[in-house]
């Protein structure tokens, strides 16, 4: 396994698993892992900094089993776009944990901490590194639905076709049931989803 230079976070690979794992329950704790390795994967393929893609892989839901009230706090506390305190945990956990992070686990790197905020609605600007945590996400091993060979496949081919297919697919989904559409998902649609063909 890798070793991390301490660039990017103050912990060894073992005791940001440590402080993770007394986060997450034992499921999510195991998919948060499979994330890891997937992005590993795919930042070799892309060319992308593999220490940063581990990080990222293992942190992105770092915050997703926290009681609401932590992020009604943190909205107010890191003074975060007010309209936040009207979604849930499947919004915060990316955007505010992305805080979180920061102030719990002494990791700033602006790309770790973008491909954190950005992993579950995309935007309309991610690097690399993020297209690959919004894909590892999706398609980890783990993961099973209509339609995810072919975005493990296009994952493999176009990472940029595969954040377009991701991103009009959980669309699609959230629509079909009457889910409310947080802004961003619609920004992320527009960015990538029109011109993708
Ligand atoms: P996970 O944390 O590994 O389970 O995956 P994600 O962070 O990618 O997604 C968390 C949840 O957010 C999923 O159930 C998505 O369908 C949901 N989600 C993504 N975009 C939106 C949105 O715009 N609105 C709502 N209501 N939910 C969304
Ligand atoms: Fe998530
Ligand atoms: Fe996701
Ligand atoms: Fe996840």
């Amino acid at each position: 396994t890798i070793t991390y230079s301490d660039r990017y976070t103050p912990d060894s690979r073992d005791q940001l698993l440590t402080k993770i794992s007394r986060q997450l329950k034992p499921a999510r704790f195991e998919h948060v892992q499979r994330v890891e390795a997937t992005a590993i994967k795919l930042a070799k393929q892309y060319g992308v900094n593999v220490e940063k893609a581990s990080i990222a892989g293992l942190i992105h839901d770092y915050a997703k089993q926290r009681p609401d009230k932590d992020f009604i706090d943190a909205i107010h506390r890191y003074k975060l776009d007010p309209d936040l305190v009207n979604w849930n945990n499947a919004i915060w956990h990316g955007v505010v944990g992305a805080e979180l992070i920061k102030t719990e686990l002494g990791i700033f790197d602006e790309e770790i901490i973008d491909a954190v905020r950005f992993h579950t609605t995309g935007n309309r600007y991610m690097t690399k590194l993020a297209q690959i945590i919004y894909m590892a996400d999706y398609i980890e091993p783990a993961r099973d639905f209509d339609g995810v060979e072919k975005a493990r496949l296009l994952t493999s081919q176009n990472l940029a076709l595969a954040v377009a297919y991701q991103t009009k697919h959980t669309l699609m989904y959230l629509l079909t049931n009457n889910q409310r559409i947080y802004p961003k998902t619609i920004d992320t649609y527009n960015a990538w989803v029109p011109q993708s063909g």
